[in-house]
């Protein structure tokens, strides 16, 4: 029989705000263990929560940006259990009335596997339970001896995403998290720093027989804090358990935590454990009524990747590469269409950005924001060499030059004598020049030999010290051949 796998995802997210969840302790990472705590993020008893608007609204355009609804009245919740890190021995959350209801995330075609069974439109879009604000716990650390807790992470701000069961693989699973940390950075939502700890995911899988439409058991895999560590775990806890199903077993519904060195997932703890977490509206705190406040989130929800890349490529003419590295970095995207916008060419813009300046910047060592060459200047450039003032490779000349003084490119086109030669008069007289001293060649080409004018070419090329238009000359010589 054939299985296939299902999977869903519960996604952390922290937030990027400066200060903490419920109180106003700065959200920082890699202080000093418990030097950014008060009484609140503590949970020292009679310290009172306040929430943090900037992580509403964070979370409300998170959800805008991916199409959910945003609830017009939420609340949050205590979700009970007692653990080291969670020194109130309960995590404030929302339960039963998130933030937002729904939304999805188109995956970028090229990233879906070929090999899938459902069909294509079915399964790109891959559909959100909900999303909801919460805060996140402290941080343990084992020691040999001992266990150390350090609070400094304790109530940053915390959103989870929830998507339905569509995911179908490890690679989706990956095309997945990848394609939202894109949405997170694009909106200013989160860092996203999967090392740093600010994005983790909880991995939900299971395995079906293809013709099934019911849901097998479901394992989960906890705390997984690496995109391609999420590719490997549910590539291994798959094959686990369609060999389990093939050999006629059960899957037990279960928690299962993977380990990197080992390359598996290990049981931690069967249905029967699971909490519960004996959730209950926290007292102190009110709902939250969302209002006019939303409108203008409504209107910094910005235009996503995978749209951007789309346009780029079809309104533009940028070629599907340069589109896919320049939509990856908002800033720089941004970057390149100041330049296109100053010229008919936003291909030969999106060339020199992808290929030139980020090889210049990498090798500079300096962020897009300390470019030397400014959007615009790099336009002239372009349209420099499509007016066919300077050739190509001339153009290189004067990028390399541009980005070392930060000058303009007709300024250095004009010092070092670099036009192009595009007078048909001058081109004319080279020509026959070169035409009068090679009477041999010229006898050759009449009787047939036409690939020996491409020598003639480079021989008025050189005569003109490169400057020629080489189009013209090739032209030029044909015409005065008569061939
Ligand atoms: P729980 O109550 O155990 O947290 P939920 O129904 O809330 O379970 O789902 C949590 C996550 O698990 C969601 O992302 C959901 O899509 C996913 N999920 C639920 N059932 C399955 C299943 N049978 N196989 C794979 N993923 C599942
Ligand atoms: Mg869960
Ligand atoms: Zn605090």
């Amino acid at each position: 029989m054939n299985y296939e796998a299902v999977i869903g995802l519960e996604v952390h997210v922290q937030l990027r705000t400066r200060t903490k969840m419920f109180c106003a302790c700065a959200n920082t990472f890699g202080a000093p263990p418990n030097t950014q705590t008060c009484p609140v993020c503590l949970g020292l008893p009679g310290a009172l929560p306040s929430p943090n608007f900037e992580a509403l609204r964070l979370t409300a355009l998170t959800g805008l940006m991916l199409g959910g609804a945003i609830a017009p009245r939420c609340k949050f919740d205590r979700k009970n259990y007692f653990y080291p890190d969670v020194s109130k021995n309960y995590q404030i959350s929302q339960y039963d009335l998130p933030i937002c209801v729904g939304g999805e995330l188109v995956l970028p075609r090229e990233n879906y596997p070929k090999d899938a069974q459902k069909t294509v439109e079915e399964s790109r879009r891959i559909r959100l339970v909900r999303i909801h604000l919460e805060e996140d716990v402290a941080k343990s650390f084992h020691f040999e001896a001992a266990t150390g807790v350090d609070f400094n992470r304790a109530g940053a701000p915390l959103m989870e995403i929830v998507t339905q069961p569509d995911l179908r693989s490890p690679e989706e699973a990956f095309a997945f998290l990848s394609t939202l940390r894109l949405v997170l950075l694009y909106g200013g939502v989160s860092d996203a720093d999967m090392e740093k700890g600010q994005l983790r995911c909880d991995c939900n899988v299971s395995v079906r027989p293809v013709d099934q439409e019911e849901l097998g058991a479901k394992v989960e895999i906890k705390n997984m804090n690496s995109i391609s560590g999420v590719r490997r775990a549910l590539a291994h806890e798959i094959e686990r358990q369609m060999d389990v199903a093939r050999n006629g077993g059960r899957i037990a519904q279960e928690t299962r935590r993977w380990d990197e060195a080992a390359g598996a997932t290990f049981g931690m703890r069967s249905k029967e454990m699971a909490h519960d977490y004996r959730y209950f509206p926290e007292p102190d705190l009110l709902p939250v009524v969302v209002d006019s406040w939303i409108d203008e989130v409504r209107r910094a929800v910005p235009e996503l990747p995978v749209a951007r890349k789309e346009r780029l490529m079809r309104r533009l003419g940028v070629g599907e590469s340069n589109a896919e590295v320049l939509v990856a970095d908002r800033e720089l995207a941004d970057w390149f269409e100041k330049a296109a916008a100053t010229t008919k060419n936003a291909n030969g813009v999106a060339n020199f950005v992808v290929n030139d300046l980020l090889r210049e910047l990498g090798a500079a060592g300096k962020p897009l924001v300390e470019s030397p060459i400014a959007p615009e200047a790099l336009g002239a450039l372009v349209d420099l060499a499509d007016a066919g003032r300077i050739s190509s490779s001339q153009a290189k000349e004067v990028f390399a030059e541009m980005f070392r003084s930060g000058r303009a490119a007709d300024e250095i086109v004009v010092e070092r004598g670099m036009e192009q030669v595009s007078d048909t008069d001058a081109i004319g007289k080279l020509c026959d020049e070169v035409l009068a001293v090679n009477a041999a060649m010229v006898a050759q080409i009449r009787e047939g030999n036409v690939k020996a004018v491409g020598n003639l070419v480079g021989q008025v090329m050189k005569r003109s010290q490169g400057k020629a238009n080489p189009a013209m000359v090739n032209a030029a010589l044909k015409e005065k051949l008569g061939i």
